[in-house]
């Protein structure tokens, strides 16, 4: 089947002011109308001939005349705001039934029905990624948190990745798209890195400026791929990685060793963070920026082992403060051999 050729169309530009849709500042609307940006953005998603697509955040339709320009098989668009219907009626009215309207939050949606069983045999995770995709120019407050949610999902190959390795190119504040992607010793180098890159392979595709956009941000904004590994660098349950990423950076300029003591409870805090370090063979002077994927990875496995052997070290919160009274009974002289780590 070639790509679609819809019927002769208003811009998206004259829709929006056919129905009067100024943008809404509540909801970060921020239009790419320019059709060569939209195509640019949607080609980076790589080849949709006959894909399954949700498009997250379709608004006017825009980005979607590309994808389905693109011949994607199926489009479902996600959109929270219900005065885009009349448009994107319109566009599904010319689609010849390839795309489907749904008005709701991305973040309570699930995706799984849209791509499971899409390939007969179903595809698995080891497979080539699945021709299916996920495309979006979100706002970037809801961006980031949903991505952060379908990491979770990824790594327990629920959602839209029930039936394999569904790749993702969406849209991030330039800043947060050179986070997601930067390697170890780079400045930018944060939590989101590790997590991004434990579970993904993250690609800056390239930048648009504020300035294409209608009304135009303040900031660059940076499209990013994540295309989820076969094998995570940290294969560990999300909840553990995302705990020691998180105590790892809490204090972004110090040594590292002064982040991952928050995994302890102060009583036993210098005797379990030494063990911790020297297993995992880790510097303590070490930056939290430049910690690597693999020195990430056994700091992971060595807590791990930890929490085997205390587990009720794993509900220890160091930002409560009653946290640590209710850490009674905690051994630090425990056993863990680099082996278990
Ligand atoms: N795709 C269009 C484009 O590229 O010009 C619109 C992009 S605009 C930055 C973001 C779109 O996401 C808006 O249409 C907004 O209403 C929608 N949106 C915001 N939050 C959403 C949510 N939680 N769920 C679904 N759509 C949302």
């Amino acid at each position: 089947m070639g790509p679609l050729r819809l019927p002769p169309l208003p811009t998206t530009g004259e829709l929006l002011r056919l129905y009067k849709l100024r943008a809404l500042k509540q909801l970060s609307q921020n239009f790419l109308l320019d059709p060569r940006l939209c195509s640019k953005l949607v080609r980076a998603a790589g080849r949709l001939r006959g894909a399954q697509v949700c498009e997250v955040g379709p608004g006017p339709g825009n980005l979607t005349r590309a994808i389905l320009h693109q011949g994607a098989a199926r489009v479902t668009v996600v959109e929270k705001d219900v005065r885009f219907l009349p448009t994107l009626e319109a566009l599904r009215d010319v689609s010849g039934g390839c795309l489907e309207v749904c008005i709701g939050d991305v973040l309570a949606f699930n995706m799984e029905k849209i791509f499971a069983s899409q390939d007969s045999p179903a595809s698995t995770w080891e497979d080539p990624p699945p021709r299916a995709h996920i495309i979006g120019n979100l706002p970037f407050s809801v961006a980031t948190p949903l991505t952060i949610n379908w990491l979770e999902d990824i790594s327990l190959r629920r959602n839209a990745w029930v039936e394999g390795r569904t790749r993702l190119t969406l849209t991030y504040q330039l800043e947060v798209a050179q986070r997601m992607a930067a390697p170890p010793g780079h400045s930018q180098r944060c939590r989101l890195s590790l997590m991004c890159q434990n579970w993904c392979h993250v690609r800056h595709c390239f930048t648009i400026p504020g300035r294409a956009f209608v009304p135009p941000p303040d900031v660059d904004v940076g499209v990013v791929q994540l295309t989820p590994r076969v094998v995570p660098h940290v294969p560990l349950p999300f909840p553990l990685v995302e705990k020691v990423a998180r105590c790892l950076f809490s204090f972004r300029q110090k040594y590292c060793r002064r982040g991952l003591g928050t995994l302890f409870p102060q009583g036993v805090r210098d005797a379990l963070l030494d063990k911790l370090l020297k297993v995992a063979d880790v510097e303590p002077t070490l930056r939290p920026f430049q910690i690597t994927m693999k020195e990430f990875s056994r700091l992971c496995h060595t807590y791990q082992a930890i929490l085997d052997q205390q587990p009720h070290l794993a509900k220890y919160n160091y930002r409560d403060p009653d946290s640590d009274d209710t850490m009674d009974n905690l051994d630090s002289n425990i056993l863990i051999s680099s082996a278990s780590a």
